[in-house]
């Protein structure tokens, strides 16, 4: 039966259907007349598309003007509630159209994969599902059983299994049960990581029963120490593993077997990093200082006037605890709160921190979840039971049942901007943006707020509250130059540790204290090269240096991730003689280790928590103690609050004031202040030492006395002068191609296109510093625009039917375009 072409002359109600595509606009179907009382906005539709095709897309809006081409039939609905609420759905409008990209592009980001399904959807068998088979539908236990068998299922292979009409509905009641799950296509599969918890029986919740059991305790004198250490560690730590149990309390599996045969304990297992289940209660019972507290009625303040607030407060003034005190105040109305921040930045400590004060109303919402945590967690925040969400950017998309506050923790940092691919969204720009949809407030904090966001404070866009004081009265940390031209070792190279940090490192150590380490990664990798005649390995498919890793002894391209065997001879003039130049934090970490022998020292960078330790393994480690010097990139500034580190050093100046980008002196401040902001965060005030050659840089002089207003009054007017954001927009058009003339051709077709209307405002075309990725040249074409809604959006809409048009021409119908608005 193929209903998907017939035409319903009577059909009167019409949907609008959002499909997780790059379609220019959202396409109409008709509803028949026997779904029409189903069909809600929000909800998801079955629908077909050429060439058979399937898609679960979400409908916009219904309606009864009939388009004037021929529509297609609803085929299914799968939703009777909708999955997304109008205010998301203009969230979802915004963004496409403010960020020029399709809806379908932003469904695609928003949408966790359990709820969209298509054709090319592969589901997998659930093995650990505990649901009795014999209960299904005949359909659903057709389909549940090919997948026992076979593991994996594409949609259209279900599709042969079941009468075409309803394997989507089939589908979701087995996602829905729990027997099969979604992956994202392409996506990497995620392994979950199971971990046994023990839990103490709910018989023995109050104090008197558990009063009793242990008094009147008969059994195994060694199961009550095990259940005494278990605990105490319930106490300190919340959760328990049995890892941990046995490990602390020296206790033999069989042992705790008996206490959970008898009933006492539970053992969970759990995926690791999945949704706790802690007790639901807020304790908040730390004192806010003085300033703390001014800073707090002041930004209770703001908002009664202003739906932003910028909290401007140094490193370690204690912006943490401002936030956990206006998140009580949300709880205790019952509404929810999102918490965003980068997602390097997400790690056990904040998120500790947070369930410390508020256990289980806290969830977190990371790329790194399963697809069933997330779709779990969707649930949860849709109903509400969930009231703090502390997400990385996407976490935006969630369906709030009732968000009142948005907190932006870190907002100047630039991965709150989405890259690839579209939608390519800043996530505190749309977080304003949906704050006003849904009436909700907005706090952005940061000690080093980015310009544009300072700019609308001083403006009076935004409120703006100050601390620049860090809690405890502990001073910001010195901060000393290290000059690199006057350091020249005998063989006249230049030292990645100069004696004087080296120095330092030993004396800090020796105090107890701990140092970290600092070099940039932009710009940064290092490369070999020819001694003689400075040839250059470089990658085959990208126009970038190959980098030596010293572990797997092999060049690395960072683009592409090709691996070649290390080079010994020379392909240009055949001499053996290579030398490493620039430094990475690999090269770093071992000199560090000749230098220091008995130093325990860690590298933390995108190639380290790849490896044995991840991120939060490392962080740990560091927060124990247990690492002297911890080496890292941009990685080792984001948000971590470490209590004994007496010493920052940053390696390489020279390299974050250089580079070639408007917004250079805005990056290297934040960098640097925000490395320098792990220094004497307790106890003592530490000290910054930065090697550098270019030691009379302006900048300089303004980190080391830590002032943010006058790096910002310099700044402004230089942005001013050559019409920067925050004075215009920017807007940046890459063309990608395999040959490189057409690329060039396709981005000289666009600015004739723009030419007419946007002369003045063009920039390029010309080649960005990195001009082949992955065998695709690039050519870049850049609008700096005014900021005049109506010209704004005029232009973004040309440009898109410019590219519609360059698309229409057959040498350049394969040319790949991004848009990139407020490009970052
Ligand atoms: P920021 O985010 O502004 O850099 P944090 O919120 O991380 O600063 O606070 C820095 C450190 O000072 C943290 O370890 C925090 O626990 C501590 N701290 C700040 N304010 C208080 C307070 N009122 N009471 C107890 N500790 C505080
Ligand atoms: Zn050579
Ligand atoms: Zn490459």
């Amino acid at each position: 039966m193929n209903t998907t072409n017939t035409i319903f002359p009577t059909a009167t109600l019409f949907a609008e259907v959002i499909i997780p595509l790059a379609l220019p606009r959202t396409y109409t179907w008709a509803v028949p007349q026997h779904l029409a009382h189903a069909v809600v906005p929000g909800s998801r539709v079955e629908v077909g598309l050429k060439q058979n095709k399937k898609y679960a897309g979400i409908v916009r809006s219904l309606h009864h003007n009939a388009p004037a081409y021929q529509t297609k039939e609803i085929l299914n609905v799968l939703d009777s509630e909708p999955v997304v609420f109008p205010s998301q759905l203009k969230l979802w409008q915004w963004i496409s159209h403010y960020y020029a990209c399709t809806e379908g592009e932003v469904m695609q980001a928003a949408l966790p994969a359990h709820l969209k399904l298509s054709s090319e959807t592969v589901i997998s068998y659930n093995d650990d599902h505990s649901y009795e088979l014999t209960l299904l539908s005949n359909d659903e236990y057709l389909v549940a059983e090919a997948l026992e068998l076979r593991k994996e299922l594409k949609l259209q292979e279900v599709q042969k299994l079941l009468d075409a009409t309803h394997v989507y509905p089939v589908i979701k009641k087995l996602i829905e049960k729990r027997i099969c799950y979604v992956w994202e296509a392409l996506t990497e599969k995620y392994k979950e990581k199971k971990e046994t918890y023990i839990l103490l029986n709910p018989a023995y919740h109050s104090e008197a029963a558990l009063e009793k059991l242990v008094n009147e305790w008969s059994r195994a004198p060694k199961q009550l120490d095990l259940l005494l250490a278990f605990l105490h560690f319930q106490k300190t730590d919340g959760e328990v593993t049995q890892k941990k149990l046995l490990e602390k309390a020296t206790a033999s599996p069989a042992m705790l077997k008996g206490l959970v045969e008898k009933k006492v304990l539970i053992a969970e297992k759990r995926t690791v990093g999945r949704l706790i289940s802690l007790p639901k209660d807020v304790k908040v019972e730390f004192e806010l200082s003085e300033q703390q507290e001014t800073a707090l009625s002041q930004v209770k303040d703001v908002l009664l006037q202003k739906e932003v607030c910028l909290l401007h407060g140094v490193t370690g003034s204690g912006k943490t605890l401002i936030y956990i005190r206006l998140i009580e105040e949300q709880i205790k109305q019952g509404k929810q709160v999102l918490f965003l921040l980068p997602e390097i930045a997400l790690t056990t400590q904040i998120i500790r921190r947070l369930q410390l004060h508020f256990g289980g109303y806290v969830a977190v919402y990371h790329s790194k979840f399963s697809p069933n945590e997330r779709v779990e967690l969707w649930n949860k925040v849709k109903l509400g039971d969930v009231k703090i969400v502390l997400g990385a950017r996407s976490s935006l998309f969630l369906p709030f049942h009732d968000l009142n506050m948005i907190i932006v923790d870190e907002e100047h940092d630039g991965s709150f901007k989405q890259h690839e691919p579209a939608p390519r969204y800043h996530a505190r720009d749309a977080a304003i943006y949906y704050a006003s949809v849904i009436g909700a407030k907005v706090v952005l904090g940061s000690a080093t707020p980015s310009v544009e966001t300072y700019y609308n404070a001083t403006q009076g866009k935004y409120g703006l509250v100050q601390m620049t004081d860090r809690y405890g009265g502990i001073e910001l940390p010195d901060m000393e130059l290290i000059d690199l031209r006057k350091v020249v070792l005998k063989d006249k190279t230049k030292p990645i540790i100069t004696p004087q940090l080296q120095a330092a490192i030993e004396d800090n150590i020796k105090r107890g204290k701990q140092v970290i380490l600092f070099q940039n990664r932009r710009g940064y990798s290092p490369y070999q090269i020819c001694a003689v005649c400075g040839w250059i390995p470089h990658c085959e498919h990208c126009d970038v240096s190959l980098t030596l890793h010293k572990s797997s002894g092999k060049l690395h391209c960072h683009y592409c991730g090709t691996t070649y065997p290390n080079v010994k001879t020379c392909v240009a003039c055949g001499s053996q003689d290579f030398t490493q130049k620039n430094f990475g934090t690999e090269k770093i970490e071992e000199v560090l280790d000749e230098l220091l022998p008995d130093a325990k020292i860690a590298r933390m960078d995108i190639d380290s928590i790849r490896g044995k330790h991840s991120h939060d393994a490392l962080i740990n480690l560091f927060e124990q103690q247990r690492i002297d010097v911890l080496v890292g990139t941009q990685m080792v500034v984001k948000g971590l609050d470490f209590d004994h580190v007496g010493l920052v050093g940053i390696l390489d100046a020279d390299g974050i004031l250089g580079f070639a980008d408007f917004r250079v002196n805005e990056r290297a401040f934040q960098l640097m202040e925000q490395v320098s902001g792990r220094a004497g965060r307790k106890g003592e005030k530490g000290k910054v030492l930065v090697q550098v050659t270019n030691t009379h840089h302006p900048l300089l002089a303004v980190i080391q006395r830590h002032d943010y207003r006058q790096f910002f009054d310099v700044e402004i007017q230089y942005r001013s002068q050559y019409f920067y954001p925050p004075f215009s927009r920017i807007i940046k058009l890459q063309c990608k191609h395999k040959d490189k003339n057409i690329a060039q051709q396709a981005s000289q077709f666009l600015a004739n296109k723009l030419l007419g209307s946007y002369d003045q405002y063009l920039n390029g075309p010309a080649e960005p510093p990195i001009s082949r990725v992955r065998n695709q040249f690039i050519y870049e074409l850049m609008l700096k625009l005014p900021r005049q809604l109506i010209l704004l959006q005029q232009c973004k809409q040309q440009l898109q039917s410019f590219i519609v048009d360059l698309h229409h021409e057959k040498t350049f119908s394969r040319v790949q375009v991004i848009i990139d608005v407020d490009s970052i």
